[in-house]
């Protein structure tokens, strides 16, 4: 067994063919990824107990000739801003270091009814507020790529697992980008659905109009199955879609002819020259496919990274106020009076990413400055939304690049928030207006840092999505 190149697939085949039992691949993959840690620092704890009893139970049914699930055995890793009842939930914060939450997430329990054994809770940045793993508490994630360079964030810690073949498949979060960017930046395959597609329930907040769950796979299937498990209704999340799921992978027939794409003019201005020339070869591959381009113009995009951060910020300032050291987390221990020990708690307690932005989201709130920042910014949103409703009149789906630059060196940009915000220019749109979005690989650089294409459908076509992904996939698109 190759444990570091396995796919759902290969799991699949492997277990049915009794080549491993499920407690074996479980206990290579824990001893894989205890081995492996120290050079990416992915995890920041492994769920050793729960794994081993999941991966029980997977062979116990398979004894008994019942069906155990879809994703039987398959070891996956979980972002730690998704709660898990009874393992550690950090949120790559201080504050919640000691948090063992009560229950689990609609989507973790989704995947272990669908048989997935969970490994271990991933790094991220602090409540998933960043682009580079780096505001974790818990120290960087490296890249498994380029140990010098950062992973992308904040889903850092699920990408690099992936990457890293520690991990099948992983869940992650985005809320501007987190999913899609670490995906390109460490060459994996990072999915973003439909707003309200996969249930919140379980996701710590950070702005809870742009949060979603989403998934890593090593290549479009794994991520499109995954999906396919965790979304769906879930009355714990009155924002989750009613509307049905339909089978993803049956739709996976390399079938793209006739499929007009935009290409939107405005992401193609700040691209590093080697970014760009390899989304133009992959644009060219699509061409080749039978795939129609067309430009196109989203013209409000200029303004997104503005309304994001003060969308973004605002809602993130009113869902961090519950840490407020009487419920979840640490408490400050040298307090006089109660607010003297809401104040040190999280003035200890907090980052200093969080706490610029609460500052920032606090102000865009306060009385006098909401129709002049909030209110505007949720106008900008409408249009950014009808930009692509409009593209959507034209076009089946739209391919662009994730990032405008590939993965760049720790310690690069932690100290021009502004230059930080920046990499998140062509993901933030897609999360504003609630469309399905995924990042693939395309390729790498001369330095073998790989890069990723993102494809975004209108609401609820992640069906399109994945069957062009896959297409792609298949022509070879990430071959240099
Ligand atoms: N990088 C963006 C931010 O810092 C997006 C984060 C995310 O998607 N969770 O807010």
């Amino acid at each position: 067994m190759d444990f570091p190149l396995l796919t759902i697939h290969d799991v699949q085949e492997g277990l049915r063919a009794r080549k491993f039992s499920s407690l074996e691949l479980t206990a290579e993959a824990l001893r894989y990824a205890r081995s492996e840690n120290s050079k990416t620092n992915a995890y920041l704890h492994l769920s050793e107990e729960r794994a081993l009893a999941a991966a029980a139970r997977v062979d116990e049914k398979l004894a008994r000739g019942e069906e155990p699930g879809p994703l039987a055995g398959v070891p996956v890793a979980v972002k730690d801003v998704i709660v898990t009842k009874g393992v550690r939930t950090t949120c790559g914060s201080k504050l919640l270091a000691g948090y063992i939450p009560p229950y689990d997430a609609t989507a973790v329990e989704r995947l272990e009814n669908a048989g997935a054994v969970m490994i271990g809770k991933t790094n991220c940045d602090e409540f998933a507020m960043g682009s580079s793993n780096e505001n974790s508490a818990f120290g960087p994630v490296r890249n498994p790529h380029a140990p010098d360079r950062v992973p992308g964030g904040s889903s850092g810690g699920s990408a690099a697992a992936v990457a890293q073949g520690t991990a099948v498949a992983a869940l992650g979060s985005d809320t501007g980008g987190s999913i899609r960017q670490p995906a390109s930046f460490c060459g994996v395959v990072g999915v973003t659905p439909t707003y309200g597609r996969v249930s919140r329930y379980g996701l710590t907040a950070f702005a809870s109009s742009l949060d979603h769950i989403g998934t890593f796979g090593r290549n479009v299937r794994d991520a499109a199955l995954l999906l396919q498990v965790i979304a769906g209704r879930d009355v714990r999340d009155s924002t989750s879609a009613e509307a049905p799921v339909p089978d993803y992978l049956a739709h996976l027939d390399g079938n793209v002819k006739g499929l007009k794409l935009g290409l939107p003019r405005e992401y193609l201005n700040g691209l590093t020259s080697e970014t760009g020339a390899l989304i133009a070869r992959a644009v060219d591959g699509l061409k080749k496919l039978g795939c129609e381009i067309r430009d196109i113009s989203l013209p409000a995009t200029d303004y997104a990274i503005a309304c994001y951060y003060v969308i973004a910020t605002a809602e993130a300032s009113s869902n961090l106020a519950r840490y407020d050291g009487v419920r979840y987390t640490l408490r400050s221990a040298q307090s006089e009076s109660l607010s003297d020990m809401y104040r040190n708690t999280r003035g200890e307690g907090f980052g200093a990413e969080c706490k610029r932005r609460i500052m920032l989201g606090t102000y865009v709130l306060s009385a006098g400055y909401y129709d002049a920042y909030y209110l505007k910014a949720q106008k900008v949103r409408a249009l950014i939304a009808r930009d692509f409703t409009n593209a959507f009149s034209q076009v089946d789906a739209i391919v662009a690049p994730v990032s405008p630059f590939p993965a760049f060196k720790i310690g690069e940009k932690i100290d021009d928030p502004m230059a930080m915000y920046l990499s998140d220019i062509y993901t933030i749109t897609g999360d504003l207006a609630g469309i399905p979005c995924m990042s693939v690989p395309c390729g790498q650089t001369v330095e073998g840092l790989p890069v990723g294409m993102q494809i975004l459908t209108r609401h609820f076509d992640e069906t399109r999505m994945f069957r062009l992904a896959d297409a792609f996939e298949r022509a070879g698109g990430a071959q240099n």
